[in-house]
């Protein structure tokens, strides 16, 4: 940040929101200088995002860069550091006083399997390659606050366990931090700040989301010779029908998607078996159950359809077609559950990144979205994903990039939220 504008800015934050909050940490000389030493240290911290993408992390295989981010913590001074049982990597930072504790996290794992080449390709401010920003910018984001707490000596009231989870992405379904929460540090989070994607918007709304994988199952044979035994993709093709006609609001927004299907034996098999896995989303847990409940009706309805056709075929001798001793079946499991929830506006960790925001010329923008930052808020714990600077595009895709203009004000920020959540120790 440049500091000919922080003042004005300071000046007419301070100057409106006199009354209704406390001036900014901003303020303070040292805090300034750490503010001004993360803009200076902007390159290093996008080389570090670039060494960070090519330590490949594919889902469920998070251990190298883990293993990078162990080294890290201890070469950056934090206490404590370990990797728990699920595989986060943790490193703490003692406050004065031990009843706040502040958990500070980005997520190690991305959507790309392994053999994905990282390798950062870098044209003028735009940095190229699958991850590259998320979250490769939210790791890098936090180990440049570490350093800046670090060289700036500042002491913390509450304690700060820095955390690079794993299990955000997919199938993941959050079992890095769920492991936070159930056993590595339970009873012991007070605040949850999550940082993660990129922009400068945050977070405090939940998506939560239900997935599943649903088999569908039956004899199989010969595609002539046993016509009119009951086709399990023909089933599966009843129900994606269905489900692709599904009503779900606009508001609160509402999801669902098949997203892939699979099965058969050979062209002229009638199947055996048939998968598809289904994604529904929803800010709302009420609205998650409605439309979760009328896929399931989607997939009877489908089951019946499909052995209903069949039987009826069959009860007609003129048909000559194979009788279905054994109905087409469908067995859903959950592949996923994410809790929704909503930070109320007005809450105090909420209160404090407006103040990060005001101080830093930020218009604070929170939405809902779905990142680790779910367990918290379902759980009633005080929780914020902070966007992490730059821009990003074609995130989960093989030309995902990240465009580093301005990007020091997301390490500035979630710099300054921390601060102004853990509190400066006088
Ligand atoms: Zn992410």
């Amino acid at each position: 940040m440049n500091s000919s504008l922080l003042r004005p800015v300071l000046f007419l934050a301070g100057s409106l929101v006199a009354l209704a909050a406390p001036a900014s940490l901003a303020e303070r000389p040292a805090v300034r200088a750490s503010l001004a030493a993360l803009e200076r240290a902007e390159p290093e911290t996008l080389n570090e995002q670039a060494r960070i993408c090519e330590i490949p992390a594919p889902p469920f295989e998070e251990k190298v860069r883990g293993e990078y981010f162990r080294k890290k913590f201890i070469e950056l001074g934090l206490l404590n550091v370990r990797v728990d049982a699920e595989g986060n990597v943790l490193g703490e930072r003692p406050g004065r006083n031990p009843a706040t504790r502040l958990v500070f996290s980005s997520h190690l794992d991305t959507v790309f399997p392994a053999g994905t080449d990282t390798r950062v390709k870098r044209h003028g401010t735009i940095l190229k390659a699958p991850g590259i920003a998320d979250d490769c910018r939210g790791l890098a984001g936090m180990l440049a606050v570490i350093r800046a707490l670090q060289d700036g000596k500042f002491a913390t009231v509450g304690t700060v366990v820095f955390v690079a989870t794993v299990g955000e992405e997919g199938l993941g379904d959050l079992r890095g931090v769920r492991h936070l929460f159930e056993k590595e540090l339970k009873g012991q989070i007070t605040h949850f700040i999550s940082l993660d994607g990129t922009g400068l918007g945050a977070a405090s709304g939940a998506v939560g989301s239900n997935r599943y994988r649903v088999t569908f199952e039956a004899a199989g044979g010969h595609s002539y010779g046993q016509f009119g035994l009951v086709n399990p993709i023909h089933a599966l093709g009843r129900a994606v029908e269905k489900i692709s006609r599904l009503e779900a609001p606009d508001s609160p927004k509402t999801t669902f998607n098949v997203g892939m299907i699979g099965g058969g034996t050979s062209v002229n098999s009638i199947a055996r078996t048939a998968t598809m896995e289904v994604d529904m989303r929803s800010v709302s847990a009420t609205e998650l159950e409605k439309i979760d409940a009328a896929f399931r009706a989607a997939v009877a309805a489908a089951l019946k359809e499909e052995n209903e056709f069949w039987a009826a075929r069959a009860r007609n001798p003129l048909a000559r077609v194979t009788n279905s001793r054994t109905p087409v079946t469908a067995k859903i499991e959950s592949v996923g559950r994410r809790p929704t929830g909503r930070v109320a506006d007005d809450a105090p960790i909420l209160q404090a990144v407006r103040r990060a925001d005001a101080a830093l010329g930020i218009a604070s923008r929170f939405d809902a979205s779905s990142t680790d930052s779910n367990i918290p808020i379902s759980l009633g714990i005080p929780a914020v994903t902070l966007r992490s600077g730059g821009d990003g595009t074609g995130n989960h895709a093989l030309d995902e990039q990240f465009d580093s203009k301005a990007s020091h004000l997301g390490t500035q920020r979630a710099f300054l939220a921390l601060l102004e959540i853990a509190g400066i120790a006088d």
